[in-house]
């Protein structure tokens, strides 16, 4: 069966500063909607290496994908090419460089900014360059694509958080509060893609340190957050999923069989007993 997935990729949202920050995913998770997970980002905790890894599951130091610079496709299977080979639609509003990991390298923004085409890996697609492009236009253009194409797997990926992270730190108002805006972002769409029943992920590729950048391995820059929304989710606390175990996890909502990715235990429910446990405690 194929349960319709939206990821969100926050760039750059350390799991300390999500938890602090993002009421509205908060009020979700106190209602019983939502739960979320700490995760530890791979290595180097940076943005192209763990696009690739959240979206094949491979970690850099085997993807090769190892720092911003490398500029071309992606050689691994991902959810968007084993989405496509099940016949799947996909779409993405997303920073250029995933249009470069899975559709054309190098990116040129007259062709490759707006995407129709479904021949790609990623078939319709908004990409933007600036890495100032608002985030609340970049929901507007996920919103825009969902609404047109009806993708079964639609990936969404703002920049604000890691933009103010950069400029001020994670320990900085500007941080903080740019987080704030994004869950209020998100707060505008959410309920809508609960409503019609879509399976959400909302993680980060990494996080943020005190001198404005990221890439070792302290924790404020390798502590992510996992949110999970869905009916799909068993929303158990004993479960500690991986980066690389988001696109198994895809996948598996997205009903592609035999696709050798690792996925997590317990985060999914698997059985009929669980999915009623479920339901009666969101009634309760
Ligand atoms: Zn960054």
């Amino acid at each position: 069966m194929v349960n319709k997935t939206i990821l969100v990729v926050l760039d750059g949202l350390a799991y300390e500063t999500a938890e602090q920050c993002m009421g509205f995913l908060h009020a979700l998770i106190e209602q019983g909607t939502a739960t979320v997970y700490k995760m530890q980002c791979e290595l180097p905790s940076m943005s192209r290496p763990l696009y690739e890894t959240i979206l094949t599951g491979v970690t850099p130091a085997l993807s090769g994908i190892v720092n911003n610079q490398i500029t071309r496709n992606s050689n691994q299977t991902s959810v968007f090419s084993l989405a496509r080979q099940a016949g799947l639609t996909t779409a993405a509003a997303a920073f250029h460089w995933y249009s470069e990991l899975y559709n054309c390298s190098p990116y040129d923004a007259v062709r490759d900014r707006h995407t129709q085409d479904p021949e790609r890996l990623i078939q319709y697609g908004c990409f933007y360059h600036g890495e100032h492009y608002a985030d609340s236009y970049l929901y507007l253009d996920a919103e825009s694509l969902r609404l047109r194409y009806n993708p079964d797997f639609l990936l969404i990926h703002p920049m604000n958080i890691d933009n103010a992270g950069h400029k001020a730190g994670i320990n900085s108002s500007h941080y903080r509060n740019t987080v704030r805006h994004s869950d209020s972002e998100l707060s505008k769409y959410i309920p809508t893609w609960i409503d019609e029943g879509y399976q959400v992920l909302i993680t980060a590729d990494h996080g943020m340190n005190d001198d404005k950048s990221h890439g070792g391995t302290l924790s404020i820059e390798r502590d992510i957050p996992l949110f999970v929304i869905g009916k799909c989710f068993s929303h158990q606390q004993m479960c500690t999923p991986k980066q690389t175990e988001i696109c198994g996890t895809i996948c598996d909502l997205l009903g592609i069989q035999y696709h050798r990715k690792p996925v997590p235990d317990n985060l999914l429910l698997k059985d009929k007993l669980m999915k009623r446990q479920y339901f009666k405690a969101i009634a309760s």
